[in-house]
């Protein structure tokens, strides 16, 4: 194996990764449908969007693998920015740089590579957008350049920062370790630590500001079930793509986090009663729609969900009493049969 050199300018580019927010932070919507697009439109099991930062290579968007980092050492992206043009490897195993590889000879059994090199606006290589299958397959000049219009759609994101006030700030406060900490290694949401740091800065700003904010509490319906019948992996699959469709239908103001396990917590600033219930019902029908595919299974899922408002008028409630309401709500959502939303339900 031959490890990938390190650029002159590499410290720069490391600045240039945390500048645009594209390292330690939640996995957001718009780079995810770019790579949910890759992956059937190329039809491999794993497409990633990759930035090489520091000694690490850490998955900003990751389709079919459910970890959000490797070591820079090993790493095919970390020789691919080195380049100008793309790196296609379409045999691992007859590539000296890659043969003994880790990934390759181990999980995720790579036998296939192709990346597209990632520029910042100001022309620092970032990453890559990188296709992967277990399989050896052809790469020809019309895929590379299908390809090449992918990755362009990902680096016209890099011009826009589109998370919260609440969410740049909480990453800007935090050095690396601490925000790498604050992420849920599945889904690439906040974690339950952050998302309750967030909800506590969203409540005061929302009494300060005299505006409501909605909270919901959502719970997979008989999660135990999909993980019985189907496995655990086909379990953590099911996990991510709910994950992605909530945050592929909420506005990027909106704040998403794993609390644990199958229940999240969706923040809605700025949204009263009315508003909660009916994002509420907007997420049950997205996700009950259409079934969640992981390899050959197709898993219907459904979700239950709790929604607490709290408004200037309602009287001042600490984060943990919203928590505990919405957390009341779902309760009752669950006995209700499953499959549907409850609001503010002590005060029915
Ligand atoms: P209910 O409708 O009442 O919510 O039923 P349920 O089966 O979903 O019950 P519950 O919410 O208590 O079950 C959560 C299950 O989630 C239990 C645990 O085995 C599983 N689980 C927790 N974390 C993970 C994970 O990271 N991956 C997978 N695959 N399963 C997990
Ligand atoms: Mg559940």
């Amino acid at each position: 194996m031959i490890e990938p050199a390190i650029p002159e300018n590499d410290d720069q580019r490391s600045l240039e990764i945390e500048r645009l927010g594209l390292i330690y932070s939640p996995a957001e919507d718009r780079f995810d449908r770019i790579t949910r697009l890759a992956k059937t439109h190329f039809g491999v099991p794993i497409v990633l969007i990759s930035m090489v930062y520091k000694d690490v290579q850490w998955f900003k968007s990751a389709q079919g693998l459910h970890t959000c980092e490797t070591s820079r050492s090993v790493s095919f992206c970390g020789h691919a920015i080195l380049q100008d043009g793309p790196l296609i490897v379409e045999n691992p195993l007859e590539d000296d740089r890659f043969k003994d590889n880790p990934l390759v000879l181990g999980q995720p059994k790579v036998r296939f590579y192709a990346g597209i090199p990632l520029r910042s606006p100001s022309g620092f290589m970032l990453g890559t957008l990188c296709l992967i299958d277990h399989k050896s397959r052809r790469f020809d000049e019309s895929n590379i350049e299908e390809l090449r219009d992918f990755a362009a759609l990902v680096e016209a994101e890099f011009f826009y920062r589109l998370l919260s006030d609440e969410q740049n700030t909480l990453i800007k406060e935090n050095e690396d370790l601490k925000r790498k900490a604050m992420l849920d290694g599945l889904s690439g949401m906040w974690n339950k630590r952050a998302i309750e740091e967030l909800l506590t800065r969203e409540v005061s700003l929302s009494y300060r500001e005299q505006r409501p904010l909605s909270v919901l509490v959502l719970d997979i319906d008989h999660f135990k079930q999909i993980n019985d019948t189907y496995g655990h992996p086909a379990g953590d699959e099911t996990l991510k793509q709910v994950a992605q469709r909530m945050k592929a239908m909420l506005r990027v103001s909106d704040v998403v986090g794993r609390l644990g396990g199958d229940e999240f917590l969706v923040l809605l600033p700025n949204a009263n009663e009315a508003d909660g219930k009916l994002v509420a019902d907007r997420l049950l029908k997205r996700i009950s729609d259409s079934p969640v595919t992981s390899g050959e299974y197709r898993i219907q899922v459904t979700l239950s969900i709790g929604v607490t408002t709290c408004t200037v008028k309602g009287g001042v409630m600490s984060a943990q009493q919203i928590l505990e309401r919405a957390d009341r709500s779902l309760y009752e959502a669950k006995n209700r049969g499953r499959n549907c939303s409850v609001a503010n339900f002590e005060l029915l």
